[in-house]
């Protein structure tokens, strides 16, 4: 299963797809994740990525597709991949539509978790609180909102476009936003055939 989770900062990517990876059998792949892991081992790459990270803005295409394509070219990618936190704007979707046929592994389905700004921004609040992480603090997280509007609703279009996107309620209890998104996917199989 190669999937991509689309979806506001805040709107639980990262908590669905750590649920999912071990009933689809697929690693999770969060560029976040692997920039903050950057951020901390304090690689060169990191200590770039560290002030436009904390400004909520994005990181350069360049940096994120060296470091998707190292990551995909790990043994654990090859029965497939959650991705979560890329592609982010139409440039990215592009490099890794071209990087994804490049390797013969086209995406099977593309899920865009939907959760209203106003939750998004509590929920937010809760994991600054809870986390510390700097880009959550409720002024960034209103830029990264602003940014997420700008370039990576676009990104969301273009997978509609081809009939490949599905929407999902990301508002409710874990458990069943978990079984609404399996059920996205089960239709998104039938569809395929
Ligand atoms: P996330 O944990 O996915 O919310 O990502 C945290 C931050 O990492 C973002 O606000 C960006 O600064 C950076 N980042 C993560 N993924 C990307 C991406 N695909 N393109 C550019 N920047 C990214």
């Amino acid at each position: 299963m190669r999937l991509v989770l689309l979806g506001a900062p805040g709107s639980g990517k990262g908590t669905q797809a750590a649920r999912l990876k071990t009933a689809l059998g697929v690693p999770h792949i969060s560029t976040g994740d692997m920039l903050r892991a950057a951020v901390a081992a304090g690689t060169a790459m990191g200590l770039k990525a560290k002030a436009v990270m904390d400004a909520g803005q994005l990181v350069s295409d360049d940096i994120l597709l060296g470091m998707l394509e190292d990551r995909l070219a790990q043994d654990d990618a090859r029965a497939g991949f959650i991705l979560d936190g890329y592609p982010r704007n139409l440039a990215q979707a592009d490099a890794l539509d071209q990087l994804l046929a490049k390797i013969g592994q086209p995406l099977d389905a593309v899920i865009k978790l939907e959760v209203p700004n106003e939750a998004i921004i509590g929920r937010c609040e809760i994991r600054f609180k809870a986390e510390g992480r700097a880009d959550d603090n409720p002024d960034t997280v209103r830029k990264r909102l602003a940014i997420y509007a700008e370039q990576t609703a676009p990104v969301a279009d273009f997978y509609a476009r081809r009939g490949k996107l599905q929407v999902v309620d990301g508002v409710g209890e874990l458990d069943q936003i978990t079984i609404r998104i399996r059920q996205a996917l089960q239709n998104e199989a039938a569809a395929a055939g």
